[in-house]
C-alpha cells in the first residue's frame, strides 16, 4: 500500500514539477519580451526632446510630438516653459505628478535634484543623449538631466526631465514600468494543481491498474491457486511482463500437475505388488505347508522384482529430465563419440536372445554420434519392447540419413495408438485400454523416457500410428562427422 502511495505521489511530483517548468519558461519569455531596453527608452526620450526643442515656440506642433511619441513607444510626456507651466502635456494619469516633481524646487550641492536612481541609469553628467535610433547626435546638453523615481506608492512609475534650451523650460517624461503579467494568478496555480492532478490520476490508472493485477495474481498463484493468471492483453511493457508471467504460470502449473500426477501413479503402481507379497505372505502364514511357502515366496521374490524395475524405471525416467535442466553447455549426460550402428546393433542382439521368435528386419548403417552409450541403448531397447509388446507380427528398424541427422524407424504392424492418445502416451504411467486389455505387463516409463533421452541428445522422438494397424516410432539424432 505504501509503494503505490509513493507511485502516485511520485507521478504526481513529476507532473507538476514539469508543469512549472514550461510555465515558468514561458513567464520568462512573456517578461523578456514586455520589457523595453533601457537604452531605446532613453533614445526615445532625447529624440522627443529634439523634435520639441526644433518646435518649441510652436505650441501646437510640440502637441502633436508628444502625441505621436505617446502612440508610438507608450511615452507620456510634458513641456513645461519657463515659469513651470506646462504647454503641452500626454500626461494621462495624474494620479503621480512627474511635473509637480520636476518644477523648479530646490536643489542638491550639485545644482541637480538627488538622484533616486532610474530604470535604466542615467546619463554621466554633462554627456549629450544619444542619438536617437541611430541619427544624427543632438547637440550636447547641460548638465542638468533631472531623474526621480521610484515614487513611494507607485513604484513602477519613473520620472525624467531634460532641460529645453530656452531658459527654465523643460520636457518631464514618465514611464510607467509595464505591469508585468505573469500566468502565476491564483485561478491559473490552481487550474495547473487541478489539471496536473488529473493527468497524473489517468496515468495511474493506466500504470497501477495492470500492476494491481499483476500483483494479484502473483499473490493467488504464490498461495496456491494454479489457475491464476493476470489476463492483460496490452501491447506495451506491462503487456509483455503479464504475458511472461502468465506462461511462467502455465508452465509451473503444468509442472506441479504433473509432479502430482507422477506421485499418484507411482503410488498406485507400488501398492500392487506390495499388496499382492501381503496376500502371498498371509497365504503361507496360514498355509503351514513347506510346499505353499516356498511357492508364495516364489510370488513375493517375483513381487520384489517388479518393484526393483519400478524403482528403476522412475529413477531412470528422471535422470535425464534433471540432467537436461542442469546449467547451458554443461556436459550432464556421460557423452561418448560413437557408432550408431555398434549401439544399435547391440539391442538387435538383445532382441534376438529375449524373442527368438520373432522376427525383427534390421538394416544397420555407419553413423558417428555422440552421446550417452547406456542410455541410447536404453531408449532402442524400449522402443523395440514396446513394438513386440503391441504386435504379432515382424518388427522392422531402419537407419538413414535424413537432413544431416541420424534417422532411426522402428516399425510393428499391432494395435497402434489412437490419435487421441498419440502425446498421452509420453506421460509416465500412461497405457492405452488396449495395450491393458493385452495384459502386457508395462508400466507406463518406457517411451516418455524413450523421449527424454532422444531430446537430452539434441534430437527428437515422434510417433506415427494408426489403430490397428502399427506404429512407427521416429527417433532423429544429431550427426557428429568430426567424430568419425
Ligand atoms: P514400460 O515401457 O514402462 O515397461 P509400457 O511399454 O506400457 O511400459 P510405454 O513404453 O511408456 O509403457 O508406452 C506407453 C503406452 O503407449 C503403452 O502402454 C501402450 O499403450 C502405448 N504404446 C507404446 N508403444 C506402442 C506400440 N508400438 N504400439 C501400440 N501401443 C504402444
Ligand atoms: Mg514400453
Amino acid at each position: 500500500m505504501g509503494a503505490k502511495a509513493s507511485l502516485r505521489v511520485r507521478i504526481y511530483a513529476l507532473g507538476l514539477l514539469q508543469t512549472i517548468v514550461v510555465l515558468g519558461g514561458f513567464a520568462l519569455l512573456l517578461r523578456l519580451s514586455q520589457v523595453a531596453s533601457p537604452e531605446a527608452m532613453r533614445d526615445q526620450e532625447h529624440a522627443l526632446a529634439a523634435a520639441v526643442e526644433a518646435d518649441l515656440d510652436d505650441a501646437v506642433a510640440v502637441q502633436r510630438h508628444l502625441d505621436g511619441a505617446l502612440e508610438k513607444h507608450e511615452l507620456e510626456a510634458e513641456v513645461l516653459d519657463e515659469g513651470g507651466v506646462p504647454v503641452a502635456s500626454t500626461v494621462v494619469d495624474v494620479h503621480v505628478p512627474c511635473v509637480e516633481l520636476m518644477r523648479p524646487q530646490p536643489l542638491g550641492v550639485d545644482g541637480r535634484v538627488p538622484h533616486r536612481g532610474p530604470p535604466g541609469g542615467a546619463p554621466p553628467p554633462g554627456a549629450g543623449p544619444p542619438p536617437p535610433g541611430g541619427g544624427p547626435p543632438h547637440p550636447p546638453r547641460p548638465p542638468t538631466v533631472e531623474e526621480s523615481g521610484p515614487f513611494p506608492g507607485s513604484p513602477r512609475v519613473f520620472c525624467y526631465a531634460l532641460p529645453l534650451s530656452a531658459a527654465g523650460a523643460k520636457i518631464v517624461f514618465r514611464r510607467d514600468m509595464p505591469d508585468l503579467v505573469t500566468p502565476f494568478g491564483p485561478e491559473v496555480i490552481g487550474l495547473t494543481l487541478l489539471v496536473v492532478a488529473l493527468v497524473s490520476w489517468l496515468l495511474l490508472r493506466t500504470v497501477v491498474k495492470p500492476l494491481r493485477r499483476l500483483g494479484d495474481a502473483a499473490t493467488a498463484f504464490g498461495a496456491g491457486d494454479l489457475d491464476a493468471r493476470t489476463n492483460i492483453v496490452r501491447a506495451d511493457e506491462f503487456g509483455d511482463v503479464a504475458a511472461a508471467f502468465d506462461t511462467m504460470a502455465q508452465r509451473i502449473a503444468d509442472l506441479v500437475r504433473g509432479e502430482r500426477e507422477l506421485i499418484a501413479n507411482i503410488s498406485h503402481e507400488l501398492r500392487t505388488p506390495l499388496a499382492r507379497i501381503r496376500v502371498a505372505l498371509d497365504l503361507a502364514t496360514e498355509s503351514g505347508s513347506q510346499e505353499a511357502v516356498q511357492a508364495s515366496l516364489a510370488d513375493v521374490v517375483e513381487d520384489l522384482d517388479e518393484l526393483e524395475q519400478l524403482v528403476a524405471d522412475v529413477l531412470d525416467s528422471a535422470r535425464p529430465l534433471l540432467e537436461s535442466a542442469g546449467a547451458p553447455g554443461t556436459p550432464t549426460l556421460h557423452v561418448t563419440a560413437l557408432d550408431a550402428e555398434v549401439n544399435l546393433r547391440a539391442s538387435v542382439e538383445r532382441f534376438s536372445r529375449l524373442y527368438p521368435d520373432r522376427s525383427l528386419d534390421a538394416r544397420l548403417i555407419s553413423v558417428p554420434i555422440r552421446g550417452d552409450k547406456v542410455l541410447l541403448r536404453r531408449m532402442v531397447d524400449n522402443l523395440l519392447d514396446n513394438a513386440q509388446k503391441f504386435s504379432d507380427g515382424p518388427v522392422a528398424l531402419t537407419m538413414r540419413f535424413d537432413e544431416n541427422a541420424l534417422l532411426v524407424v522402428i516399425e510393428d504392424r499391432g494395435i497402434g495408438i489412437a490419435s487421441g492418445d498419440l502425446e498421452r502416451v509420453f506421460r509416465p504411467f500412461f497405457r492405452t485400454d488396449k495395450s491393458r486389455a493385452r495384459k502386457t505387463g508395462g508400466t507406463g516409463l518406457g517411451l516418455g523416457l524413450a523421449r527424454r533421452i532422444a531430446e537430452a541428445h539434441g534430437g527428437t522422438l515422434t510417433l506415427d500410428s494408426t489403430l490397428g494397424e502399427g506404429t512407427r516410432v521416429y527417433v532423429r539424432l544429431p550427426v557428429h562427422v568430426s567424430d568419425c
